[in-house]
This record gives structure tokens, sequence and C-alpha cells, in this order.
């Protein structure tokens, strides 16, 4: 047998050893909820593990106390696989993130007997607060994935698909200041913020009806005065300009700033405008999604091609996906039509198909990480197209 099967039996097995902690594991944090940054027994959990397998544990890395990096093995290639366990406010696991740090964790644990036979490095990297903290941005930010060549991760859904992209993600936070004043004053003596944010919202709506179709636009109004008997003297609105592409969601945000410098122009207000560092669009690894997508294949998962028309989520895998290569697969744990977020999607977060995914999760990336470090022709094939993609300007690599 060459060496590349005889790890392969061996990551298995050691899965179908520990298939009952793996999914023990994945039922515990299900139902212990912790929201972004949060996630203190989630990480402590996934890393003790790690560390008793024999992972050397750095915890607390990039100053997030939530974040962990377990290293297997001292030279050569890295693999990364990232594991996220934020829940979702109120709603608990809504987005199953408890099957990607099982899936995560479950493939650490594979391949950690074969730390000896494998040619490179394993990095099990804990990444926080996807949902809406953006923890692999702050990770990137502060050199969590220095020295990692391929990231990989699982995220469960309602198809298995291995090459989905994601929606580049940027927020802004619009503030308009008038002039408070009681209703009943006489007219001249008041400044209406809210009338600035109406009008703003207006002219918004004009540009929604213009937006390229994989453009999102979306927003709330988080304050919008107290009383009906005052004019508010200040008005806020929350939005979400998402697209396929990192530069068009950053030309439609200038587009709404202008929008909102017009509405402040138009109704005698002040505008202040803050936009937050979104997510990047995913650019997934073709090469590293078919290596990903044989495994599969091979647990007897039926892989949907995607069209580029699908729906799409935000993911900050998206800004690691511009600095290595990488994937963001997605394994079914429910039937087409329940949505991310929902009450049915937690539920099948902790039934027989969601603990199905945490072992085929774990079994995927154990495998095809097992094939990037053992099979040199394939991550050159990862590397050249990641160069390609740099070079074509869809992705950016990471700062030396
Ligand atoms: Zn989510
Ligand atoms: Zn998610």
């Amino acid at each position: 047998m060459d060496t590349r099967a005889a790890l392969e039996q061996a990551a298995l097995a050691a899965i179908a050893a520990r298939a009952d902690e793996i999914v023990a594991l994945s039922r515990a944090i299900h139902a212990d909820p912790e929201v972004a940054f949060q996630e203190f027994r989630a990480a402590a959990r996934l890393s003790a593990l790690l560390e008793a397998a024999g992972y050397r544990v750095e915890r607390g890395v990039g100053g997030l106390p939530t974040a962990f990096r377990a290293t297997l093995g001292t030279s050569g290639p890295t693999v990364a696989i990232c594991a996220e366990y934020d829940a979702l406010p109120e709603l608990g696991h809504g987005c199953g993130h408890n099957i990607i740090a099982a899936a995560a964790a479950g493939a650490g644990l594979a391949l950690a007997p074969l730390a000896d036979r494998l040619p490179g490095r394993i990095v099990l990297l804990g990444t926080p607060a996807e949902e809406g903290g953006g923890g692999k941005v702050i990770l990137l930010e502060r050199g969590g994935f220095q020295g990692i060549d391929v990231a990989m991760m699982v995220h469960p859904a309602t198809r298995n698909l291995v090459d989905r992209g994601s929606l580049a993600s940027l927020r802004a936070e619009v503030t308009y200041q008038g002039q408070a004043a009681h209703a009943d004053a006489p007219p001249g003596s008041g400044v209406s913020a809210l009338d600035g944010l109406l009008t703003f919202f207006a002219t918004l709506n004009a540009l929604r009806a213009r937006l390229r179709a994989d453009a999102r636009l979306h927003g709330i109004i988080s304050e919008g005065g107290t009383t009906p008997t005052f004019i508010p003297g200040r008005a806020q609105a929350r939005l979400s300009v998402r697209a396929a592409d990192h530069r068009y969601a950053g030309e439609l945000l200038d587009h709404v700033r202008r929008i909102a410098e017009g509405a402040a122009q138009a109704t005698a207000t002040t505008l202040e405008f803050c936009t937050a560092a979104g997510y990047l669009n995913m650019v997934p690894n073709r090469t590293l999604a078919q290596a990903f997508a044989a495994n599969l294949a091979r647990l007897g998962r039926t892989v949907t091609p995607t069209t580029g028309r699908e729906r799409m989520g935000s993911t900050d895998m998206g800004n690691v996906s511009q600095m290595l290569p990488a994937i963001h697969a997605y394994l079914a744990i429910a039937d087409e039509g329940v949505s991310g977020h929902s009450v049915a999607f937690r539920e099948a977060a902790a039934s027989p198909r969601g603990d199905a995914a945490a072992l085929d999760g774990a079994r995927a990336l154990a495998l095809t990480a097992i094939a990037v470090l053992t099979d040199p022709e394939l991550l050159a094939r990862i590397r050249a197209e990641f160069a390609a993609q740099r070079a074509a300007g869809r992705v950016s690599g990471l700062p030396a």
C-alpha cells in the first residue's frame, strides 16, 4: 500500500473510533450556544481536545481570547482547517457552527496519530465571531494565518457544494443631526434630523431599482426620535451593501454616500457617514475544491455543481480566500428550502443528518489535508491557480 492510501485508512479508522466523541462535541456546543467573541466554553473544549491529542496549542491568538491555533508537525507545507463556533443572538446555533467546530476538531483528531508520517504541518485554527465580528479578518491582520499555505472549512447547508462563492459585504452607519425642538415651537425653530434620514431612504430606494442583479442593499432606521411631540435632533440608519465582488460593493457604497450627502443638503441637516470594514467575496480555489469534491464522492455524497447564480451569503472566509488558496465547502443537513438562521436549521444542526455532516466533514477535511500534503503536484496546481487569480486582480495574496 502506498503512503497516501495508508494515511487515509488510518485517518478514517481514527474517525470511526472516535465518532461518538465527535458527535457528542457537536451536540454539546449546540446545547451551549455562545455569541461572537464570547465562545469561551467552545474554544476551551476544542483546544483541550486537540492538546490532549498531541497538538501544540496557542490560546488567545491575535489578542482574541476565544481564538486558538493548534499545530501538528514542525515543518513543510501547512494546511489550515478553520473551526467556527459562534452562535446567533436569540437563535442559538441557527447557523450550525457546532457542526463546523466538530468537523474541524474531528479532522484534527484523525490526523493527530499520523503526525510523524505526514510530510507537512496541520494547523487547526479556532476562528471566533464569524457572525458579524469578523474573527478571521482580525486574525489575518494580526498574523494568525502566517505560514499557512492552504485553508479549508466546511459549513452546513441544504446541498453539498464545494465551490460556491460569497458576497462581499460592507456596512455603513448614517447619522443626521438637525435641531431638536418641541413640535409646537414656532415654525423654523427646529430642524428634523428624521427628515434628512427619510429623504436619504427615498433616494436610496431609487438606487435599489438600478442595482446589478448580484447586489443587495438593505437598511434599517436604528434611531428616529423619541416622541412624536418632539422634532428629532438626531436620526440614524444602519446599512448593508453586498455584491459579488468587493470593487462593485465599494462603488455602491460611494454612491450611497453621495445620496446621503444630497439628502443632508436638501434638508439642512448635517451628516456623519461611517463605514465598517466588511467581508470580502469568496474566491474558491477550484483545484482544492475538486480534490475536496472527490473525497466527498468517496464518502457517498453527491456534490451539486455551482452555476454562479445561486443565492449566496457573506463570510469572513472570503477575506481568507483573497489572501491564500482556500475553500468554504457546504454539507447538506436539511432539505432544500430550509433557510439558514432559522429555527428549522437550528434543529437540523442537532439531528442525525447534522451528526452525519459533522463526521463526513471530518473525513473529507482529513482526506483532503492528506492529499495536499502527500501530493506535491496537487499543491503546485493549487498555488498556480491562486497565482493566476492574483495576476488577474481577483485576489490580493498575503503581505510578505
Ligand atoms: Zn450565519
Ligand atoms: Zn455560518
